[in-house]
């Protein structure tokens, strides 16, 4: 019997599945078990779309056509979190497995702490995340830095540090540090995350760590719960998945690989938040940045934290109707509401049709937040410092009796 802790390298004994899985296969070996054993009701995963710069979302309930899932897209920058609320009714009446990178497994834990999903319905695959690339960023820097036409890429990977591309008539990799040095890579909120190996996650997979003959053809898997551990056991004894114990030398470089990873997120956040500034000349900054904003409300639309059937910034009296760029005051209702849970998810600065570097702001407020009251959002389910309410039965609350405070912490 697995337990929590508990390390292996694992496979899909599935030939076929192995040559399409990224490390073996054997993140998508346990969603098909899951599905197969009814452990779930439907697998949410992530599949190629038109190309590899198009990471597509998908609900499977057909075990058959989990295996089109297999294959890590870095140019997969999309949150899964907020669609499982949004569109999966929060896994309220529906049981779930599901791929998770570092920012979808803290978003999940937000989102079920606002009692938006339900955790116990969901088995969270974590996949290690040393970061993603920007499709639009990735198309240029391939053709820019590697003189490759992008349409012509048919694979890409992250291997040792470089960012590896086959194409039409050969493959180049280029060191990611060069290319962020040069001003490509990684999207800037994946250089600062320090969310690398998802360990709030039922199972946290990836391939740092595999050395020796199983090389790319094994993923290591750390046991991060009972449920995880249930299920890789079962998928194991049904002879879906082969496990090993994972090579003592490749154990201890998978410790050092993850705690260099955290060093050079150090390295980045300094640099972010120190041209930031500080105190008035931040503010400044931010002011300035964000009179572009158009107020098409893509940043809270994408935000896994914002989640409220009424915005407050769509009360007129907070937020003048027409106007645009919006009152600062759009932007300040963001920072007051949602800043100590930010997960550094980046889509808020992704999404924005207007280049403003929303999630930079917010993650720089909710580190400083993070100093003066001790909450770390997205690590399990601590609740926040104003996460006292659930919305609808505090408006069903307020209606009922009149009363006009929602914080109400004095009661
Ligand atoms: P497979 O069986 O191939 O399954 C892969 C799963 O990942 C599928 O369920 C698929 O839907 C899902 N997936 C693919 N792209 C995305 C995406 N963009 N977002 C969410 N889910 C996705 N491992 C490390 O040890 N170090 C790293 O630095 C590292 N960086 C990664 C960066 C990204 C963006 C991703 C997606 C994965 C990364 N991994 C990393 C994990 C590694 O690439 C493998 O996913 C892992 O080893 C499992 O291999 P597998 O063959 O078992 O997975
Ligand atoms: Fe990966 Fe972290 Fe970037 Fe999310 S924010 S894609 S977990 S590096
Ligand atoms: Fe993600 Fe931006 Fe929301 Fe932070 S504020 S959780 S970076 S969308
Ligand atoms: Fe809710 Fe505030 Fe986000 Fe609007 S900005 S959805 S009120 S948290
Ligand atoms: Fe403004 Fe950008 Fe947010 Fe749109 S996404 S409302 S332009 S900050």
């Amino acid at each position: 019997m697995s337990a929590k802790g508990d390390m292996v390298y694992a496979w899909t004994t599935d030939a076929e599945l192995h040559k399409k899985g990224e490390c073996g296969g054997a993140v998508t070996a346990l969603l098909k078990y899951a599905l197969e054993s009814k452990m779930v009701d439907a697998v949410f995963a992530i599949k190629k779309g038109s190309d590899l710069y198009d990471a597509v979302p998908t609900l499977i309930t057909d075990p058959k056509e989990v295996d089109s899932t297999a294959g890590s897209l870095h140019c997969g920058t999309l949150l899964v979190s907020k669609l499982v609320k949004k569109y999966l009714d929060g896994a309220s009446n529906m049981k779930i497995a599901m791929t998770v990178k570092g920012c979808d497994a803290m978003a999940m834990y937000e989102i079920a702490k606002r009692k938006q999903i339900n955790l116990d319905n969901v088995i969270m695959i974590g996949v290690n995340c040393g970061g993603s690339v920007s499709p639009i960023a990735a198309r240029r820097m391939i053709t820019d830095k590697f003189g490759v036409d992008p349409d012509s890429v048919h694979k890409e990977e992250i291997d040792k540090g470089q960012f590896i591309i086959e194409f039409e008539g050969g493959h180049k990799g280029i060191s990611i540090d060069e290319l962020e040095e040069h001003g490509y890579g990684r999207r800037s909120n994946c250089r600062r995350c320090k969310m690398k190996v998802p360990r709030q996650s039922d199972l946290a997979c990836g391939n740092w760590g595999v050395i020796g003959e199983k090389a790319g053809k094994a993923t290591f898997v750390e046991v991060c719960s009972e449920k995880g551990a249930n299920l890789l056991d079962a998928a194991v004894k049904s002879g879906k998945l082969a496990t090993e114990a994972p090579n003592p030398k490749g154990l201890e470089m998978r410790g050092k690989v993850e705690g260099a990873m955290y060093k050079l997120s150090d390295k980045w956040r300094k640099k972010y938040f120190e041209n930031l500034g500080t105190g008035r000349d931040r503010l400044k900054k931010i002011v300035q940045d964000t009179s572009r904003c158009i107020k098409c409300y893509s940043c809270i639309e994408a935000c896994p934290i914002c989640y409220c059937v009424e915005c407050s910034t769509k009360k007129p009296h907070l937020v003048e109707p027409g106007e645009v760029p919006p009152n600062f005051m759009f932007h300040l209702i963001r920072f007051a509401h949602i800043a100590d849970s930010c997960v550094n998810c980046g889509q808020c600065e992704e999404l924005c049709p207007m280049e403003i570097p929303n999630a930079l702001y917010m993650h720089a407020n909710q580190v400083e937040l993070e100093k003066m009251f001790g909450y770390t959002p997205g690590q399990d389910m601590t609740l926040p410092i104003m996460a006292l309410v659930e919305e609808r039965t505090e408006r069903d609350r307020l209606h009922s009796t009149g009363e006009d405070m929602i914080y109400n912490v004095f009661k």
